[in-house]
């Protein structure tokens, strides 16, 4: 690329969710007009970008047509056409994360394998085309049964503490893993530019929804130690290096109760674990996944405060437009910085925003979060 002419460079993003919204604004400060792919017209990051295909992210000839308008492209999340995009890379097409490192991730069995056959520590696991009691008694309990593709946020994932269980199994192609006792969950931020350089943030702590599986409560940085963090960001850079992939990167570690560090899995794109990074760290993983693609420095990882962050979930019973309650409260606290999605519409859990605040005590800041939660509601027009 040709640092200096202006804009620097027109990025193509593979949906338009808030990933994709949060990336627009970072491409923003950096002078580099975006287009948008994405099924739905009024997409959080369509709102934002300077243009938008409102297409499937499956549909080849939309993928060829992004890549037409654009320089470089990406993507916010793994569900998409890794084919049709390996055909764009092979003809030329600048596309970050490779096709080739998507395609291993998407698959759930793929990732594992790939992940075992480096040696890189995981769960055990087996594959399934279809799970059957026996194939689940055998591997013994408790397991984690999970689907191969398609899940996030918890779905797709079914917990087997003992044969009873079975009547909860997912019918789907599926791998069955050992279940981790875990001690912490941990992620790390890892960003590799095209000259092969890594960067990884702090680890940070993920408390997830014991119903839901959604991110409940993130921590920065983790309350491990000092050699254990280190630890952890030497095996996320390793899992990253291993792949040689160019972007930026969510690795999801178990810290297990014999302190061993176990990777559940990768994301290749920016994360919720990494959302926090926004206001608290000097780089935010928008703008580094940004300098990644285009070949310039990676920025600073380096943390300006401890961070906890929430994810603003929609009500329980309510749908339609959004109707937010108690924002006056959390917006005249010290240290709160509140993001909204754009989203025209909340359901039941879904993620509408988040909230990070800052504090020197992450202690305060974590007490603060919980506070907020209860204290900021976002309701529908519609209820039941
Ligand atoms: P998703 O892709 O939906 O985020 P994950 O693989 O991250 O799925 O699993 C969701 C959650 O299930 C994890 O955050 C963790 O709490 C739990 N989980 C997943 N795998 C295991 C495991 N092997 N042992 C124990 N808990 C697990």
């Amino acid at each position: 690329m040709t640092a200096g002419t202006m804009p620097l460079a027109h990025i193509g993003i593979v949906g338009g969710g808030q990933l994709g919204r949060m990336l627009v604004q970072a491409a923003a400060r950096l002078g580099c007009p975006c287009t948008i792919l994405d099924p739905d017209p009024d997409c959080p990051a369509g709102q934002l970008a300077a243009e938008q295909l409102v297409g499937s992210c499956h549909d080849a000839d939309q993928l060829r047509q992004l890549a037409a308008a654009c320089d470089v492209i990406t993507y916010e999340r793994e569900d998409i056409d890794s084919t049709a995009l390996s055909e764009l890379a092979a003809q030329g097409h600048a596309i970050y994360p490779e096709p080739r490192v998507l395609a291993i991730i998407q698959d759930k069995l793929t990732q594992k394998q790939y992940l075992q056959q480096r040696a890189i520590p995981t769960a055990p696991f087996v594959a399934l085309d279809q799970p059957t009691r026996q194939a689940c008694d055998e591997f013994g309990y408790p397991l984690v049964q999970k689907a191969r593709c398609g899940g996030y946020d918890g779905r797709g994932v079914q917990v087997m503490r003992s044969a009873a269980d079975f009547v909860h199994h997912l019918p789907m192609p599926s791998l069955l893993e050992r279940h981790v006792p875990i001690q912490h969950e941990l992620a790390v931020m890892v960003a590799r530019g095209q000259d092969g350089r890594s960067v990884a943030y702090p680890p940070v702590e993920m408390h997830f929804h014991p119903e839901y599986n959604i991110l409940d409560l993130l921590l920065a940085p983790a309350n491990i130690s000092t050699d254990q963090a280190a630890a952890a960001q030497a095996l996320a850079v390793r899992v990253v290096d291993t792949l040689q992939g160019i972007g930026i990167f969510g690795i999801e570690l178990f810290l297990d109760a014999q302190d061993q560090l176990l990777v559940n899995e990768i994301a290749p794109r920016t994360h919720n674990s990494g959302h926090h990074t926004l206001d608290a760290h000097v780089t935010d993983q928008f703008e580094q996944q940004l300098r990644a693609i285009l070949g310039l420095p990676l920025g600073s990882t380096a943390a300006l405060s401890p961070a906890a962050m929430i994810n603003l979930l929609g009500a329980a019973d309510y749908r339609g437009t959004p109707v937010i309650h108690g924002l006056d409260d959390i917006l005249a606290q010290p240290g709160v910085c509140y993001h909204w999605y754009g989203k025209y519409e909340t359901q039941p859990q879904r993620k509408m925003g988040h909230v990070t605040v800052l504090n020197p005590d992450l202690n305060h800041a974590r007490t603060m979060t919980i506070r907020i939660r209860s204290q900021l509601q976002i309701r529908g027009t519609t209820h039941g």
